[in-house]
């Protein structure tokens, strides 16, 4: 493109929100054939909310009616005693060191239940599996199936409760107290409004749209339905580390790909995309490694961003 025409697509995208950072940006995004989008923060809100806690007793059997009903037993087995405010009690004393968006949503939830939160004695991030803590000389596990057989505690007794609060689009995360399952607690994040508009508009163009998580391949397929990104087109428990590894391998097959993201973990992928797409609202570390950034946080705007380089471009042909 002529300075000029680069100058006008630059401008015309800030009065868009969609600032490119320099005219071969604008230039590259017009080839772009495949977009694949982050799930957490990117096309949903990335506003986790706790929506469910499930007790698990001693005979590994979710408890119908919660903790309470349990509590009201005349079973002498503490492991029968746990109440619901018992296994979010300790999610969340467990959780209360982290940072990820799934641990705030279990703090805030428990403090809304009126539950002292305390602090743990030790506490330990495993990133993109959950928390290890001790809490009251307790060790208690947080976090996915692997979290918990990684540490010797089978997960298989809650894989039905699992897949239900999945299917539903949630993030279901398990609760081992001393070794044992003690319960399932889920957040649930919004889809952001305008993401089903935004793939479908992106298919139209012709362009082929994916999703990349890190979450489970349920949580993953049931938003994806949502929005409209076909489910062999995602990709899901992806490690924080792998994420640009799995870009590189849609690019290795021809592509042009854009990756649009919002996190920490989303920008060794923005970096190494034909064009990495920040959300504004996403983290600092992201921004920095991409080429674009929109700030509407409106995945909407990635159409916006390809349609203002192939206008740009097309003008000067
Ligand atoms: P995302 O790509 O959605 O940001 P992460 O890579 O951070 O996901 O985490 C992947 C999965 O690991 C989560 O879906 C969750 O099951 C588990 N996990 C990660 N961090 C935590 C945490 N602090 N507490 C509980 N589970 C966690
Ligand atoms: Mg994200």
């Amino acid at each position: 493109a002529t300075p000029a025409a680069t100058m006008v697509g630059t401008a015309i995208g800030a009065q868009n929100g969609v600032l490119f950072k320099g005219g071969d940006v604008l230039e590259r995004a017009k080839d772009v054939d495949t977009v694949v989008f982050d799930k957490t923060g990117t096309l949903t809100e990335g506003e986790m909310e706790l929506t469910d806690v499930v007790v698990f007793d001693a005979d590994d059997q979710p408890v119908p009616d919660g903790g309470a009903a349990a509590a009201d037993s005349d079973t002498p087995a503490i492991r029968d005693r746990l109440t619901e405010d018992d296994v979010l009690g300790l999610a969340a004393a467990a959780e209360s060191g982290s940072e990820h968006p799934l641990a705030r949503a279990i703090v805030e939830g428990a403090e809304e239940r009126g539950i002292d939160v305390v602090d743990p004695d030790e506490f330990e991030n495993v990133p993109g599996h959950g928390v290890r803590a001790t809490v009251d000389g307790g060790e208690v596990l947080v976090g996915n199936r692997k979290l918990l057989r990684d540490n010797g505690v089978d997960p298989a007794p809650a894989a039905e409760t699992m897949e239900r609060l999945e299917k539903e689009g949630k993030t279901a995360m398990l609760v081992a107290y001393e070794g044992a399952l003690a319960g399932v607690v889920a957040d649930a994040d919004t889809v952001k409004a305008s993401a089903e508009e935004a793939v479908a508009a992106l298919r139209e163009r012709g362009i082929d749209v994916m999703m990349i998580t890190g979450d489970n391949e349920r949580t993953a397929r049931a938003v994806a339905e949502r929005v409209g990104i076909d489910p062999e087109n995602v990709r899901a428990e992806v490690l924080p580390e792998d994420k640009s590894s799995a870009v590189e391998a849609i690019q290795a097959e021809g592509r042009e790909a854009m990756m649009v993201g919002d996190g920490v973990n989303d920008a060794p992928a923005l970096a190494v995309a034909h064009v990495g797409t920040a959300i504004g609202s996403g983290t600092d570390v992201a921004i920095e490694a991409a080429d674009v950034t929109l700030m509407r946080d409106d995945p909407v705007d990635v159409v916006k961003a390809i349609r203002i380089s192939d206008a740009t471009l097309q003008k000067i042909k």
